[in-house]
């Protein structure tokens, strides 16, 4: 179980990005995050990753703080952050190469084997279409077998026919460990289709809301 309570978060700057915050993210569940421009949706998930530390309130997992970025919990931005001076092989292996050797190898060929990137290991990121590299930071942050894979804006950058294509995707990859899943998104019609649950947040405190609980059946 993931657990947000009674979350803030001041930036040095002074501003007030978020205000008591409750949330409670169940086991393989993929929740949906929407709201407007500046809500505070990145804020969310970079606390709940360790990035950012909180003003006030806790982030748990399992029952434990979250006070670091950690292996267990998988990132993925808008833009896939691949290492240019990496091959797409070492890109994926970077989060696990305390590993051994055999390890790294084997992980890596099934995390590029199933975002479909097989035949392209020993490219670099830059030969790369957008969607092939939204994958590969996809195999990245899958192949430390996180429990918890965090999304922010994943497909936003992408051309619409690669960006179902990638949604369609993700929800294949998710049935393999079936990690719990925090999608970050501006757009409703994507978290409604991903989503278990979606909650919309909003300003002023105690900013996030339940709104809808979709029925739509998984593709
Ligand atoms: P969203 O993802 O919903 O667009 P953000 O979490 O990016 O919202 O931003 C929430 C608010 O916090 C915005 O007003 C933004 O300008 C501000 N903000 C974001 N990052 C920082 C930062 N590092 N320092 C100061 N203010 C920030
Ligand atoms: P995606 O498949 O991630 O949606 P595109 O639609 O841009 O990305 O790419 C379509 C197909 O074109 C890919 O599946 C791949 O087979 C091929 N392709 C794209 N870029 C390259 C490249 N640099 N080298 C070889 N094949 C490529």
């Amino acid at each position: 179980m993931l657990t947000v309570e009674n979350l803030s978060k001041r930036y040095p700057n002074g501003l007030l990005a978020l205000s008591g915050i409750e949330l409670r993210v169940r086991p393989g569940e993929i929740l949906g995050v929407v709201g407007g421009s500046g809500c505070g949706k990145s804020t969310l998930l970079r606390v709940l990753s360790g990035l950012e530390p909180p003003t006030a309130g806790r982030v748990t997992l399992n029952g434990t703080d979250i006070a670091s970025p950690r292996e267990e919990i998988g990132f993925v931005f808008q833009e896939p952050r691949l290492m240019p001076w990496l091959s797409i092989r070492d890109n994926v292996a970077f989060g696990i190469r305390h590993l051994p050797k055999t390890e790294q190898t084997a992980r890596v060929d099934e995390a590029l084997q199933r975002v479909g990137l097989a035949d392209f290991a020993r490219c670099w990121p830059r030969e790369l279409s957008g969607g092939m590299a939204q994958r590969a930071a996809l195999a990245r942050a899958l192949v430390g077998r996180p429990s918890v894979l965090l999304l922010d804006e994943p497909f936003s950058a992408l051309d619409a026919l690669t960006r179902y294509d990638l949604q369609d995707h993700l929800l294949e990859l998710w049935s393999y460990e079936r990690p719990t899943m925090v999608l970050v998104t501006h757009d409703i019609e994507e978290a409604l289709v991903l989503s278990d649950r979606v909650v919309v947040m909003q300003p002023g405190p105690g900013r996030i809301q339940t709104v809808a609980t979709p029925a739509l059946p998984r593709p």
